[in-house]
This record gives structure tokens, C-alpha cells and sequence, in this order.
């Protein structure tokens, strides 16, 4: 054996990979050669070298799952995919299908997302009516309903009274809207109820005031400073608009009032 064999067994004599004729044949050139057994031990000592270090680590248990789970949630609409083009010879005619199907889908659960919330929004205030029970705090001051709410919720209601304007706060309770809790505030205006509704809103994006009917009850709807409000009254949209404008003037700071 030459060191020119020599140097092209080394990486299977350290690995372990050479047969027993060739390991022998190694093992005496080496014994014959400086050249080869230094390097054969350089070779040894980077292998052990890398062999000792802890150069791997097992992921936290959290990290896996976390990789796992989107994982899977990559998978799955490939899977179906997958299964569609085998189904079906026209390719182009699936790739149209799908787009349509995800648009359908998509433009219908954005759709009945807000419908949703309006429903419930409306099922609220209708239900405070007819169980007389429109406040969990009665009270006209601020200053006390505010606080009833911290510990209640996550976040702080933005409210005000607006008595002066002809728009008293009557007082506040807890509701279950949008699959979280949430601050509604009573106000009255004449023998009308308004309820409005505050949670955090998605985006820090500001959104004007809209109006719009269900039910037969009026809703105004505008977001600001990042949180979304719900107005909802049997008033009539004048003046609703009249409230939601008060709300959305008045600054974050009106401790004054
Ligand atoms: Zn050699």
C-alpha cells in the first residue's frame, strides 16, 4: 500500500468502514509511514473532538410541538391538494377549481365573521331589554364604573358621560360577545337604551364611524385607539350618529370630565 491508497482508505479506517484486509494493509503502512499515522491522527483526535462535544441539543419539549403543530398546518391543505390532482387528469380545470373554492371560502367566512358579530351585538342589547338586566353597576359617574370593570377584563373601556350632550351613562356590565368577555356601557337618551360595546380591536388601524341596520336596531360601528365600539340602540340614526361622533371625540384623557 502507497500513501496515495493510504490517504484515500483513511476516512473508512477511522469510520470503521474498511474490510478486515484492507484495515490490516492500513494498519502496517501506518506503522511504516510518519507521514500517514500523523495524519491518521489528526484525523482521530477531530473525530473524538467532535464525537465528545456536545454539539447537539435536544429541542424543548415547546419548540417541538410549536414545529410540529405547523407542520401539520402546512400538511393538511397539501394533502387535500395532493389527492385532487391524483383524482383528476385536467390539471387546469383543479388548479381553477381550488382557486374558486378558496375565494367562495374566504369571501364567505369574512362575510359571516361580521355578521356574526353584528347578530350578537344585537342579541345583546336585546336580551339586557327583556331581562331588565341592562347594568351589572348602576351608576351615572364614571369614575366608579370604570373601575368596576378592571380585574373583570383584560383590557380598559374607553367611556365617557355624556350627560350635558343629553346622552346620560346609566352604568355598565359584563357581556359575552365575540367569544370574549366584554365591557358594554349603558347610556339612555330619553326613553331609548343605547348599549355600547368596546373590546380590543385586531389592528391599531382606525376605522370611522358606520352605521348600519339589523333587526330593526341601529348600529354605529368605528375603531379607535385600538379598540372596536359597538353602538346599538332602537334610536334613530341621527341621533346614534350624534353619540358615536361624542365618543370618538372625546380624547383618552377626559379624567376632567
Ligand atoms: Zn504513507
Amino acid at each position: 500500500m502507497d500513501c496515495q491508497q493510504a490517504k484515500y482508505l483513511l476516512p473508512g479506517y477511522i469510520d470503521r468502514e474498511l474490510d478486515l484486509v484492507h484495515s490490516v494493509e492500513f494498519e502496517e503502512h501506518l506503522e511504516g509511514c510518519s507521514a500517514c499515522k500523523s495524519a491518521h491522527e489528526q484525523q482521530q483526535a477531530l473525530q473524538s473532538a467532535i464525537g465528545g462535544a456536545s454539539l447537539s441539543y435536544r429541542a424543548p419539549t415547546e419548540l417541538r410541538k410549536r414545529i410540529q403543530s405547523q407542520l401539520r398546518r402546512v400538511d393538511e391543505p397539501k394533502m387535500t391538494w395532493n389527492r385532487r390532482l391524483r383524482s383528476n387528469s385536467a390539471l387546469a380545470t383543479a388548479a381553477m377549481l381550488l382557486v374558486a373554492a378558496t375565494w367562495a371560502i374566504g369571501h364567505n367566512w369574512a362575510g359571516n365573521k361580521s355578521d356574526g358579530v353584528i347578530d350578537q351585538v344585537v342579541a345583546s342589547h336585546v336580551r339586557s331589554l327583556l331581562v331588565d338586566h341592562v347594568a351589572d353597576v348602576a351608576s351615572s359617574d364614571r369614575h366608579q364604573v370604570k373601575p368596576w370593570f378592571s380585574g373583570k377584563l383584560d383590557y380598559a373601556p374607553e367611556f365617557d358621560d355624556f350627560a350635558s350632550q343629553g346622552f346620560p351613562l346609566s352604568g355598565g356590565r359584563l357581556d359575552y360577545v365575540n367569544r370574549r368577555p366584554v365591557a358594554a356601557m349603558v347610556y339612555g337618551r330619553r326613553k331609548h337604551v343605547i348599549n355600547l360595546f368596546c373590546w380590543p380591536a385586531t389592528s391599531e388601524r382606525t376605522a370611522p364611524i358606520q352605521l348600519l341596520d339589523r333587526q330593526g336596531y341601529h348600529l354605529a360601528h368605528w375603531v379607535k385607539s385600538g379598540l372596536e365600539f359597538w353602538a346599538v340602540s332602537d334610536l334613530n340614526t341621527t341621533e346614534l350618529r350624534e353619540f358615536a361622533e361624542l365618543l370618538q371625540a372625546a380624547g383618552t384623557d377626559s379624567a376632567a370630565n
